[in-house]
């Protein structure tokens, strides 16, 4: 058994995926062309925002989207300590200062509800995680922007498709899109990702003309669009490759399928797990689509479990067994243990199932009963 069986996927779209490869490679347009333009549309129509700028890994669109924002040495940046490592190395790439927010132990996400607590002069921007598959409450955090005019960028690198209804009149008929809510949404195709490539990739979606703008100079050397050879700013190279862009937009097409499938699959764990020993499984929120980019459950003999299912051959991975605070390559920000309790605590007890969408009904019955026992 594995965590991720990427190989069921692939055999089931090869025909298409094989198709696309050959595509470009008999057009020999690897760096740009149709394949990167149309997949970026697409991506656009799919989160319904009116810009979408492809870039070479999640990692990038994170740092490009603050770079973009003007972001600078000394700066402060609010955003979660229970997160991957890349949500506040790009922050302190930039020589600003990640300030972190503990976590509300229900969904994983920031406590948007102690973010005031920690806003400086030197505050210029939120940027919330909508961990494992599941949005983080945007109305509050839009609201504390705008009255603290900071901006907002959503690591939504979990959560393509994912969706939120908005709890304020004015937008409640109609649920927004992950990455759609913030001034810039972030992507990531890394191969296990829900829409995964065959290597690196990233997005990032915006409705704003401008940053759209700036982010295309940025990721490519700060050439001008018009003219050959001028470069008017300093940029760097961070461009989607076409075989991944041809890749993608196969993939794109079952998106929803898939996410449905996670979903379907967390459900039928939900049903065989809750009320077993003392296991917390993952909880929905109001007016959420969750995708399930994982399936986390919390419990108390997380270590032993993990040990005894790895004995039985089921695999299962900790998301995130250190929280940043306590990592030591952020050290020099002198954190203790103890700052952030909801964080810490969760990292002791969070444990991930297998969860993508093509697990085989036979081997979730079997890592539901082999749990089971383990608690009997
Ligand atoms: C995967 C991930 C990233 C980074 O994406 P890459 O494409 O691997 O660079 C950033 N943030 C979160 C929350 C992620 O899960």
């Amino acid at each position: 058994m594995k965590f991720f069986d990427l190989q069921r996927q692939d055999k089931l779209i090869k025909k298409e995926i094989d198709e696309a490869i050959r595509r470009v490679l008999n057009s020999s347009v690897f760096i740009g062309g149709q394949e990167v333009e149309k997949f970026e549309k697409e991506i656009a129509k799919f989160c319904r925002v009116k810009y979408a700028v492809s870039v070479n890994s999640g990692t990038d669109a994170l740092f490009l989207s603050l770079k973009a924002l003007g972001v600078e040495p000394g700066d402060e940046i609010v955003t979660t300590p229970f997160t991957f490592i890349a949500t506040a190395e790009v922050i302190t790439n930039l020589g600003a200062k990640p300030v972190f927010v503990d976590i509300n132990p229900n969904t994983f996400n920031i406590n948007s509800s102690k973010i005031r607590e920690v806003i400086t002069e030197k505050t210029k921007g939120v940027m919330p995680v909508h961990l494992f598959g599941q949005m983080v409450d945007m109305d509050e955090i839009m609201k504390i922007a705008k009255k603290y005019k900071l901006f907002v960028i959503e690591d939504a690198a979990q959560v393509i498709g994912a969706k939120i209804k908005s709890k304020v009149k004015s937008q409640k008929s109609k649920a927004a899109m992950a990455g759609s809510v913030g001034d810039l949404g972030c992507f990531s195709f890394f191969p296990t990702k829900n829409l995964g490539a065959y290597g690196d990739g990233g997005m990032i979606v915006t409705n704003n003309k401008k940053l759209a703008d700036k982010i295309r100079l940025l990721k490519n050397h700060g050439s001008s669009p018009k003219e050959k050879y001028l470069n008017l700013i300093l940029g760097m190279n961070s461009r989607l490759d076409a075989l991944q862009a041809a890749v993608l937009r196969k993939k794109l097409k079952y998106l929803e399928e898939w996410n449905k499938k996670r979903a379907k699959n967390a459900l039928y764990y939900n049903k065989f797990l809750k009320g077993v020993g003392d296991i917390i499984v993952p909880e929905t929120g109001l007016g959420l689509t969750h995708i399930f980019h994982q399936y986390t459950i919390r419990t108390k003999y997380r270590d032993q479990l993990k040990k005894y299912l790895e004995k039985e051959g089921i695999p299962a991975m900790i998301y995130y067994l250190i929280p940043l605070h306590l990592q030591p390559c952020f050290k020099y920000l002198n954190f203790k243990k103890g700052n952030f309790p909801e964080a810490e605590k969760a990292a002791k007890e969070v444990l991930s199932l297998p969860i993508y969408p093509e697990l085989p009904r036979k081997d979730q019955n079997h890592i539901v009963q082999k749990i089971r026992n383990f608690y009997a």
